[in-house]
């Protein structure tokens, strides 16, 4: 009797543990785009020339987008764009800006939504679709390329992406330059570490980005680097 308890009680607590240690796997695999858990994402490629490619996200933004796009113009160095849908409607001049002067445009969803990994199907389909649809009557050109917002991946994203023949866009080098505080950390976290085929994610509606872009693109290419448009990196098209 007591030796069946005591199976009974340990046997839950494995249950219990397995079952912790599953939902953990599921959240890290959700949470580390690089991890390729629900979906493939490109965050780097293997290449033998010293070459990467820098990516903003979440503009385009009055004030800041534009700044970054002069530091850009004036180093000739071509960049993508992962633009959300809402913001695209209040800036459109800024998205063909970007296109004029050869960056390459992205998709980063409609409303950048803080819950949006809890979205259904339908819905990030909507999302994807719309803000695809916004991009396509500004420059007359479909972007192939996504990236998730949060970089957060689910089964629904893995679908949605499918269904709108997007290439999932990761990253493998982080800038943090929404939170960090110092142009020293900033630096540090993209050029630290840096190698060849690497993605680094950037936000053109950060001002130490803003501040800081002209000093990165110099310590990369004082370290030996060129830098590649997304695309011309991945040697895929952006476009349909
Ligand atoms: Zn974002």
């Amino acid at each position: 009797m007591l030796v069946s308890k005591l199976f009974f009680s340990l046997s839950l607590w494995w249950m219990i543990l397995v079952v912790f240690v599953y939902s953990l796997f599921l959240v890290y695999g959700a949470i580390k785009i690089q991890a390729n858990f629900f979906m493939t994402s490109i965050n780097e490629t293997k290449t033998n020339k010293k070459q990467i490619a820098l990516t903003f996200d979440d503009g385009p933004l009055e004030n800041k987008t534009n700044l970054i796009l002069d530091i850009l113009k004036n180093n000739n160095i071509h960049a993508a764009f992962f633009c959300i849908g809402s913001q695209i409607e209040k800036h459109p001049s800024l998205l063909l800006r970007m296109h004029n002067e050869g960056h390459i445009i992205g998709n980063h969803s409609y409303s950048h939504h803080f819950f949006f990994d809890l979205k259904s199907v339908k819905e990030m389909q909507n999302e994807l679709m719309k803000t695809g649809d916004i991009i396509e009557q500004n420059i007359h050109k479909r972007t192939r390329f996504f990236r998730p917002p949060y970089g957060v991946t689910n089964p629904n994203l893995a679908r949605a992406v499918r269904s709108g023949n997007y290439y999932s866009i990761g990253w493998s080098r982080r800038s943090m330059d929404t939170v960090v505080k110092t142009e020293q950390k900033l630096l540090r976290n993209i050029t630290g570490k840096l190698k060849a085929g690497d993605i680094v994610l950037l936000h053109d509606t950060a001002i130490i980005t803003v501040q800081n872009l002209q000093g990165i693109i110099d310590v990369i290419k004082n370290k030996g680097f060129e830098i590649v448009r997304l695309d011309k990196l991945l040697n895929i098209e952006a476009y349909a």
